[in-house]
């Protein structure tokens, strides 16, 4: 028999049916309740993530060829930082948040209680495969939850790290890691959780947010799609192109807020494409191959994912245009095209690849943007707030950089998260703690109070009033 804790000794294949109710036992016993508890998983969390660096970066590099610096910043560095974050605010962010009451009612007071929902199962995936897991997985603990994590098989190397290192550093009476691919999600997904938080594809957030409707489980859905760029006429082209190298060549394009595609200004489409020609070599060299600096695709269904979109033809390469299916290459790649039906321009591209189209008129490029799936970000390059405004009002999108692109996403204060065919949701500093918490509505009257005469019936007296 186990109890809270002594829970299996391998607990990474016990059965779904039965880890779920012993995890919702452990919330249940108000193990998870205290500050103090949060406090340790989150010191826990971090220690993981600092101690088990070495072990969490080989994993990367054998899951994705991540430069291993690339490897520390954008997954293990990106994790502590958000868990250092919810270190610092935990009491003031979890604490009752006082709120006005009307005149009638006082002295009553009102107060919202930020409770923790119960048992979440957090569904990873294979791009940020270390972030887009503790991330999440520090909300839901700071939020005083239970927690199941299921990492991306995908990523087969990452998920193997958490399954190892999780039961060492957190509470494996209120924590546990089930590896696997869709069988093993399917059985999880049957389970009753009190929170799903899903990062991914659309197509398995509709399956995700199916299943849990059933239970009438509440869902976060991080999803992708195709995010623009806009750079305006007056733009400073230098950081416009070097900027959004940076966040479409990043991980080998495998980010969700990367730069998808890029419109700009027909007067100065030559001079952005040279000095983004000039950028790319910077960074990659002359054979971007042999850098030490870019990563791979993930497996080979996706570097012949991404070779299909590029011999989908309706454009002309500028940049790049190599793929090696062997060595999940491809290399850092601009297109020039005009061809908006094109699979390149249809789908999320999740790979080097970057097409650039002209536009001289900003309303039809807003309209585009508004005519297609909402994106999960929208990046602008101008030096005029009229412009920015002119965006910001006409289009909608999970977020939006102005002369940056990628980064507010690392601005914890914002909420990350998608709108529409993007997702909905967010997290991320407080915002993550409010998702993996219930509102409570808290109204509290001293015992003494007396009730107001005409609140109660009989009513017979106020008729004439009331006629
Ligand atoms: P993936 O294939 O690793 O899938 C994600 C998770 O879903 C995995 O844990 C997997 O086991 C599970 N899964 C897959 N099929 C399933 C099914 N049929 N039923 C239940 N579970 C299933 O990752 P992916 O979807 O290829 O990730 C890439 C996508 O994710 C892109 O669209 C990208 O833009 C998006 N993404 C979004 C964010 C964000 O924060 N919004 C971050 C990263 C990636």
């Amino acid at each position: 028999m186990t109890t809270l804790d002594t829970p299996p000794a391998d607990v990474t294949r016990e059965a779904p049916e039965l880890l779920v109710p012993r995890l919702r036992a452990a919330y249940t016993s108000g193990r998870t309740r205290s500050l103090a508890w949060r406090h340790e998983q989150l010191a826990g969390l971090k220690r993981m993530l600092v101690e088990r660096e070495a072990e969490f970066t080989a994993a990367l590099v054998e899951d994705l060829g991540r430069p291993p610096f690339e490897a520390w910043a954008a997954d293990l560095r990106a994790s502590v930082r958000e868990v250092e974050d919810l270190q610092k605010n935990l009491e003031s962010w979890t604490a009752p948040r006082k709120q006005k009451v009307p005149a009638l009612f006082k002295p009553a007071t009102a107060s919202v209680v930020v409770e923790p929902l119960g048992v979440a199962l957090v569904i990873g995936p294979w791009n940020y495969p270390v972030q887009l897991l503790a991330c999440p997985l520090a909300a839901a603990l700071a939020a005083g939850n239970a927690v199941v994590l299921k990492p991306s098989e995908v990523a087969a190397a990452t998920s193997r790290a958490f399954a190892r290192w999780v039961p060492d550093y957190l509470d494996p009476a209120a924590v546990a890691v089930v590896e696997g691919g869709v069988p093993e999600t399917t059985a999880l997904l049957e389970q009753r959780f009190d929170h799903v938080f899903y990062t991914g594809n659309g197509t398995v957030g509709r399956i995700v947010a199916q299943a849990a409707a059933k239970h009438l489980t509440p869902v976060t859905l991080e999803l992708g799609g195709k995010s623009p760029v806009i750079v305006a006429a007056d733009a400073n082209l230098q950081l416009a192109a070097s900027r959004v190298a940076f966040s479409r060549f990043l991980n080998s394009g495998q980010t969700c807020v990367a730069s998808d595609h890029v419109y700009v200004h027909r007067d100065v489409e030559q001079a952005f494409l040279d000095v983004l020609a000039a950028e790319i070599r910077k960074r990659y060299g002359a054979d971007p191959r042999t850098s030490a600096d870019f990563g791979r695709m993930v497996n080979r269904r996706h570097t012949e994912r991404v070779k299909a979109l590029l011999d989908g033809g309706g454009h002309e390469v500028v940049v790049g245009g190599e793929v090696d299916l062997e060595e999940r290459y491809v290399a850092p790649t601009v297109v020039r095209t005009t061809d908006v039906d094109s699979p390149l321009m249809r789908e999320e591209i999740f790979g080097p690849v970057l097409p650039v189209l002209t536009f001289t008129d900003l309303d039809e490029v807003c309209a585009t943007i508004s005519a297609g799936d909402k994106p999960l970000a929208l990046y602008l390059f101008t030096g005029s707030d009229a412009v920015v405004e002119q965006v910001l009002s006409t289009t909608s999108s999970g977020g939006v950089c102005v002369n940056d692109a990628l980064t507010h996403l690392l601005v914890s204060s914002l909420p990350f998260g998608g709108v529409g065919e993007s997702g909905y949701g967010s997290y991320h500093g407080r915002w993550g703690v409010d998702t993996f918490s219930h509102h409570k509505a808290v109204y509290r009257r001293p015992s003494w109070h007396r009730d107001l005469p005409l609140l109660n019936p009989p009513y017979g007296r106020f008729k004439q009033k009331a006629a």
